[in-house]
């Protein structure tokens, strides 16, 4: 089983005809209510990929239907907890040339305490995996926890914070970053070559898979000496909020599977290809059977 810590989001996303001006009220043409958040996103990505994944979070009690949209994507909702701290959201703006701006609010996400780690780690059997990205509290302890358990930890440290550098990446089985984490990760400047920050990653972190996502560019692989590269599937890409998150849950179904690293990152490209092509963050992960040849 994959057990995925992780944030789940109130996106509420509105129509702009501009982004609001300070001072300013505009009225919004369009209004929608969508599950989001990195964490229920690879979620859904693992289980549409056909992965047993079940996730660790927490949110209001009052947005049951935020774990119904997990539910049906065939994500194990047990290990949720329902709170009355509002849930972790996001305010979103889009405007007519697709231009956005973004208020994020941590929220349930944010007040997860150590017992509630403590208590899922303890369920858990060895040959588990545990996931997490950086977007609820505690993250450092679980690494440290997960690792001490015995478990397989994979770590996509996004959004990037300062204090990533300080946590026990040395430890983790598996990292995923893109071209601005990556930079970071390795203390380079955001434009670093990414031969540079693959090989610096690789050097300070030798025992732990680096996975460096570069977009259209495609993707590199690396532990220790040795590397790997998988282009980008060539598609007119329309929106690519959620490619990494797609491109997380299916590179880690299949590696539950026991697929090879080179199979893994061929499903997770084609995946987080499928995705671009549509708008939306969850509803455009696709399904296993969206990506068979016809
Ligand atoms: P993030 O969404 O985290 O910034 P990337 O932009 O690196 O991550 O994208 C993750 C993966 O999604 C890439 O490795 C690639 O396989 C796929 N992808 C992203 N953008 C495109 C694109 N324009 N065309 C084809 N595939 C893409």
């Amino acid at each position: 089983t994959l057990y995925n810590y992780g944030s789940i989001n109130i996106d509420h996303v509105y129509r702009v005809p501009h982004l609001v001006k300070p001072g300013e009220t505009l009225s919004s043409t369009d209004y929608q209510q969508v599950l989001g958040g990195k964490g229920a996103n690879q979620s859904v990505a693992a289980a549409r990929a056909g992965g047993q994944v079940a996730h660790w979070g927490q949110l209001n009690a009052g947005d049951q239907w935020a774990l119904d949209v997990l539910d049906e994507a065939g994500v194990d909702t047990q290990g949720v907890a329902r709170v009355d701290t509002p849930s972790g959201h996001a305010l979103i703006q889009v405007d007519d040339a697709g231009e956005n701006s973004i208020v994020l609010f941590g929220g349930a996400n944010q007040s997860i305490d150590h017992d509630f780690i403590a208590t899922r780690l303890a369920k858990v059997e060895r040959d588990d995996w545990v996931l997490l990205q950086n977007e609820c509290s505690h993250t450092a302890g679980m690494i440290e926890a997960a690792h001490a358990r015995g478990l397989k930890v994979a770590f996509n440290p996004a959004p990037m914070t300062r204090d990533v550098t300080e946590m026990a990446l040395d430890t983790l089985s598996i990292l995923f970053v893109n071209r601005g984490e990556g930079a970071m990760l390795a203390g380079l400047d955001d434009n670093a070559d990414p031969d540079t920050v693959l090989s610096t990653l690789a050097q300070r972190y030798p025992d732990t898979e680096i996975i460096l996502t570069l977009g259209a560019d495609g993707v590199y692989h690396q532990k220790g000496k040795q590397s790997l590269f998988a282009p980008a599937e060539q598609v007119d890409a329309r929106d690519t909020t959620a490619a990494g998150d797609t491109f997380i849950g299916y590179f880690m179904a299949a590696r539950l599977e026991g697929k090879d690293v080179s199979t893994c990152l061929k499903h997770a490209t084609r995946a987080a290809a499928y995705s671009v092509q549509r708008a939306g963050a969850h509803t455009s992960i696709p399904r296993a059977c969206d990506l068979e040849q016809p």
